[in-house]
């Protein structure tokens, strides 16, 4: 079990670990749960309902993958973090079902970083064009945009991935600074198992990690 060790690496910098549970049985979640660890992180939408049902009402669930509208509804009720919000149609949507619910839904907005083409997420320059354009970002009252989260390439790399952290966390600190309230807008999700010393070294305050965490 490498929880403990995973903890100390993140216990300095007070950082949050979001256990990815994806494709992992509900055995293997209680035995994380069982050691105090209380957030989790699935990237389909019918798993994490299904898990959500059957386990500990304390969780916090955590929606890491990319997001169809169409099944906003089903996570709306009782979602803690969505991460991977990377369009404004998205956001209008999440805000529309949270308000159903009559509650109001954090959000990360997913920022490209990596290389890959495949990678989602906003481009930098233009969120920050759509920001300044549209001061009705803030319109959405069920939706709470606490922070943005990134993926590095996929690379061994080390200098790579530190450049494209590090970009991610300037961007971020500009975001704060120039277009959210600070102490709402307080999350940078970013590093996986592979990198998330990086992440931590480059001021990530959540990491998601699965591989690691469950070999
Ligand atoms: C699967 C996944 C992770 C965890 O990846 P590991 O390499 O297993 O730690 C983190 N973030 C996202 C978005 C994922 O899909």
């Amino acid at each position: 079990m490498m929880l403990k060790e995973i903890k100390k690496d993140l216990y300095s910098s007070q950082t949050t670990l979001v256990a990815v549970s994806k494709t992992r049985s509900q055995q293997q979640i209680l035995e994380l749960y069982d050691l105090g660890q209380r957030d989790f992180g699935e990237n389909r939408v019918p798993e994490l309902v299904e898990k959500y049902e059957a386990l500990p009402e304390d969780i916090k669930w955590h929606a890491i993958g990319s997001l169809q509208t169409n099944k906003i509804k089903y996570i709306a009720p009782f979602i803690s973090l969505i991460h991977s919000v990377d369009s404004y149609r998205l956001l209008y949507k999440i805000n529309r079902e949270a308000l159903k619910n009559d509650r109001t839904i954090d959000v990360l907005l997913q920022i490209k970083i990596g290389m890959e083409e495949a990678k989602q997420g906003f481009k930098m320059d233009e969120l920050k064009k759509l920001l300044k354009k549209e001061k009705s970002f803030e319109a959405f009252a069920n939706v709470n945009i606490v922070g943005l989260m990134g993926m590095a390439s996929f690379t061994n790399d080390k200098e790579q991935i530190t450049a494209e952290f590090k970009s991610l966390k300037t961007y971020f600190d500009l975001c704060q600074k120039e277009f959210f309230n600070a102490e709402s807008f307080n999350t940078l999700s970013m590093g996986m198992s592979g990198d998330y010393k990086i992440a931590v070294s480059q001021g990530s305050t959540m990491v998601r990690i699965g591989s690691l965490l469950f070999s």
